[in-house]
């Protein structure tokens, strides 16, 4: 079984080899400050802006916690209004559920809209060693497949590459790209609504994701901004979504609150240009068959961790991204997974493990913007602190796990901190230069190579303290 968000190199490697690239850094600069202010903008706009984070915090984090009834909800809903309904416990089943639905049509092409979960289980892979090939049909997913590329953004997975670049992979990749293509934008969409068109009116089986599931009547939602998602949910016959299990949420009104949280946190748009919700079928409408495949793929996993259940609640609106400046300076591939950025750093090693993706969580300044823009309030900084100390406490030597212990048992004990200090402000005076320590001995080196210890004052504030009571408080 492959393993897509295994990241293939460390992030601290990885993001060296980005730093080095002045090109990217500034593609993305520019492309990040440019979304950010947008967003700022838009969300300005509403009075309520807070009131609704909070509402849309509130409905996930209860969704969560009754999920199982939740999805079976859905799972009736949508096959009442028939639908069929299909539980992937993994990306394997996923994969095969979704190519054997295909292969039971004939089909060798599918045409696809933009999916994160299908990225994840990697189904394009394992359909094309099936002999199918599935069309990317979201512009900026062309561009990556196109370019044997991987995302880079959640929302704009081509950010790292600029018009002229784009025009290049167009000119040696598209059949009707005309050998005079320019870098124009509307010239660059044109050819690729050209090569599109054909493989939507041909396709006899469509793809799509999901970013809301309504329990109470099986309604589908997809959210976009191009139209393409919305031809591949209605134009073929047959019509695949596939989502993973945190994407349900309890009623329509529900709904409301996060078609107004989404699009201004994600474009820095007041509504989404496409908004393509679905039930089940319709006679004459549509396809005439519709399938929903429901992915866990490790999700039940950060369900059972209480503090880390929360990048469930995540609606994929890429704000934490454009606001974190690790992300600014290193981009995407250098998290090695679907999910880059903050968000990234936390979901990642949930979904798969600390050995595999156990350097993400270190992947932050602990800065706290992604936190603050946030349309459904999912504590990054928190999760990251939390997956640090799972970090340490599945790598950590024998040596460190008895220091910490002590220190934690000294940080404990007034007694005890308060001889701690005593015993540091005599013993650091070989090590102090400019009231600071820069290097400490031995193995604590390493702790000192990239940060300043400041030496333990002549009086602690407690000593100062225990000095003003006994004068009276007059000191
Ligand atoms: S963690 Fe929050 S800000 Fe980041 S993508 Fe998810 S919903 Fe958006």
């Amino acid at each position: 079984m492959t393993e897509p968000v295994t990241p293939p190199i460390p992030f601290p490697e990885a993001a060296r080899t980005a730093l080095a690239d002045t090109q990217l850094r500034r593609n993305l600069g520019h492309a990040t400050h440019t979304i950010r202010a947008k967003r700022a903008g838009v969300v300005a706009e509403l009075a309520d802006w807070e009131e609704l984070r909070e509402a849309g915090r509130a409905i996930k984090e209860r969704t969560l916690r009754h999920l199982d009834a939740y999805l079976l909800e859905l799972e009736e809903s949508v096959t009442g209004a028939g639908g069929v309904v299909h539980w992937a416990r993994d990306a394997e089943e996923c994969n095969r559920i979704v190519g054997d639905l295909i292969a039971a049509h004939g089909a060798d092409e599918v045409v696809k809209s933009k999916s994160l979960t299908t990225e994840e289980t990697g189904l394009n892979e394992a359909l094309q060693a099936r002999g199918i090939h599935p069309w990317e049909t979201d512009l900026a997913q062309l561009i990556i497949q196109l370019g044997h590329d991987m995302p880079s953004h959640i929302l704009v997975p081509a950010i790292h590459k600029n018009r002229t670049q784009i025009r290049d992979l167009f000119r040696r990749t598209l059949p009707n790209a005309p050998p005079d293509l320019s870098d124009d934008p509307r010239e660059l969409a044109e050819t690729a609504r050209v090569h599109l068109r054909r493989l939507f009116l041909e396709a006899k089986v469509g793809i799509s994701g999901a970013n809301f599931a309504v329990a109470e009547t099986g309604s589908v939602a997809v959210v976009e901004s191009e139209g393409n998602g919305r031809m591949c949910t209605t134009l073929p016959e047959v019509l695949i979504s596939v989502m993973g299990i945190e994407k349900v949420i309890p009623t329509w009104q529900d709904l409301e609150v996060y078609l107004q949280l989404l699009p201004r946190s994600s474009t820095a748009e007041r509504m989404n240009p496409y908004t393509s919700v679905w039930t089940g079928v319709s006679d004459g409408d549509g396809p005439r068959e519709f399938h929903l495949v429901l992915v866990d793929h490790g999700r039940t996993n950060v369900l059972a961790d209480e503090i880390g259940r929360q990048a469930l609640n995540c609606i994929r609106c890429s704000a934490c991204l454009n606001v974190c400046p690790v992300y600014e300076r290193t981009g995407g591939h250098a998290y090695g997974a679907t999910y880059p950025g903050p968000i990234g750093a936390i979901l990642t090693p949930m979904l798969t493990s600390l050995d595999e993706a156990g350097s993400l969580p270190y992947a932050s300044s602990l800065c706290g913007a992604c936190y603050e823009v946030c349309p459904v309030k999912i504590n990054i900084p928190q999760v990251l602190v939390h997956l640090r100390g799972e970090v340490v406490r599945h790598t950590g030597t024998d040596a460190e796990h008895v220091a910490m212990r002590s220190l934690a048992r000294v940080f404990g004990h007034r007694r005890l901190y308060e001889a701690a200090q005593r015993a540091g402000r005599f013993g650091q005076w070989p090590l102090v230069r400019r009231g600071k320590i820069e290097r400490l001995p031995g193995p604590l080196a390493g702790w000192s190579a990239a940060r300043d210890l400041k030496a333990v004052p002549r009086q602690s504030f407690r000593d100062w303290w225990r000095e003003r009571e006994r004068a009276g408080g007059q000191t």
